[in-house]
C-alpha cells in the first residue's frame, strides 16, 4: 500500500499542537481559486514537460515515468511553475512504514503528526496504518482535510486520529461551488459528525472578499458550529487570503485588512467561541 507524498516537514509549529511532523500527500478531488499550492493537487502523468526545463539537469525521463535527483536539486521550483497537470516530479510513492520511517527520526521532538495534501483523505488505508504506527509510540494524530469525503465512512481511519482540522470554504452550497467547483453538503455534514464525536480540531475558513460573501459566511458558520461547541471545545481560524503561490489567473483577489478579518472574530466570539486565530 503506497501513496504518492509531495513532500514532508520534519518541524511544524502551524499544523496543529506543538510541535509536529507534517505529510503531504499528493493529489486534491476539487479545484479552490486561491489553491496556494497547486503543484499538490494533481497525479505525475509522465508527460515529460518539467525535464528539459531544469537548469540543474535533476530531471530524466525514465521508462515512460520522470525520475528526480535530489542531490542536483536546488529547489527553484521552475519545474513546478512549468508543470501543466499542477504537478511534481519531486514526489514519491512511499508505504505507510517507509514514510513513518521520517517521522520516528523526530520523535524526542514532537508532540504528533500532521497529514495534509492535496487531499489526504484522498489516502485513506494509507493513512489509517500511518496512523497506527505513530500511536503505538505515543504520537497524537491529526488530519487536514477540505471535508468533501465523508469521515463516516472510515471508522477504523477515525480510531486511530485525534482530530481533524477542516476547511469550511463557504458555508452557502452555490458560493463553496463557485470557489471549489464542488459542492458543500458532505463538508458540513462531516463538521457535524467530528463535532459530535469529539474530533475537530479546528475549523478554517479563508476569507476572499469578493470571490464569495464572507461575512454571511462566517455568520451562518458561527450559529451552525455553535450548538456543538457544549460538546467540546474546538477553535477557528481565520485565514487572509494571499496571493502568494496562487496561480497567476486566480491571484487577482482583494487581500482583507486586519480589522476585517477582526471584525468577523467578533462575529464568531459573539456566537461563544473562544480561540480564534486570525493568520
Ligand atoms: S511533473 Fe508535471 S510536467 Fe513533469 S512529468 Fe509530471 S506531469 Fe509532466
Ligand atoms: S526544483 Fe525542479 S527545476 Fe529546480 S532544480 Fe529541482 S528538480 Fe530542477
Amino acid at each position: 500500500m503506497k501513496a504518492t507524498v509531495n513532500k514532508i516537514i520534519p518541524f511544524s509549529s502551524v499544523d496543529g499542537p506543538g510541535n509536529r511532523t507534517a505529510v503531504f500527500l499528493q493529489g486534491c478531488n476539487i479545484d479552490c481559486k486561491y489553491c496556494h499550492n497547486p503543484e499538490t493537487r494533481g497525479l505525475c502523468t509522465g508527460c515529460g514537460v518539467c525535464v528539459p526545463e531544469c537548469p540543474e539537469g535533476a530531471l530524466s525521463m525514465v521508462q515512460g515515468s520522470v525520475l528526480y535527483d535530489a542531490e542536483k536539486c536546488v529547489q527553484c521550483d521552475t519545474c513546478i511553475h512549468v508543470c501543466p497537470h499542477d504537478s511534481s516530479p519531486r514526489t514519491q510513492k512511499l508505504t505507510p512504514e517507509e514514510t513513518y520511517a521520517r517521522v520516528k527520526k523526530q520523535i524526542p521532538f514532537i508532540r504528533g503528526i500532521s497529514v495534509s495534501g492535496g487531499e489526504c483523505m484522498l489516502w485513506p488505508d494509507f493513512l489509517t496504518e500511518l496512523f497506527r504506527l505513530a500511536r503505538a509510540d505515543g504520537l497524537t494524530t491529526l488530519i487536514d482535510s477540505n471535508g468533501t469525503i465523508p469521515f463516516w465512512e472510515y471508522p477504523a481511519l477515525m480510531e486511530v486520529t485525534d482530530g481533524v482540522m477542516l476547511d469550511i470554504k463557504a458555508f452557502d452550497c452555490e458560493e463553496h461551488r463557485a470557489v471549489t467547483g464542488a459542492p458543500n453538503d458532505v463538508v458540513l455534514a462531516n463538521a457535524a459528525y467530528l463535532a459530535e464525536n469529539a474530533k475537530l480540531y479546528e475549523v478554517r475558513a479563508v476569507i476572499v472578499p469578493g470571490l464569495y460573501d464572507t461575512r454571511k459566511s462566517i455568520q451562518d458558520m458561527g450559529r451552525f458550529l455553535a450548538p456543538y461547541l457544549s460538546v467540546h471545545k474546538f477553535r477557528i481560524k481565520v485565514i487572509a487570503y494571499r496571493p502568494m503561490g496562487v496561480r497567476r489567473e486566480y491571484a487577482v483577489y482583494e487581500v482583507p485588512d486586519q480589522a476585517y478579518l477582526e471584525s468577523l472574530a467578533d462575529i464568531l466570539k459573539g456566537y461563544g467561541f473562544e480561540e480564534i486565530i486570525i493568520i
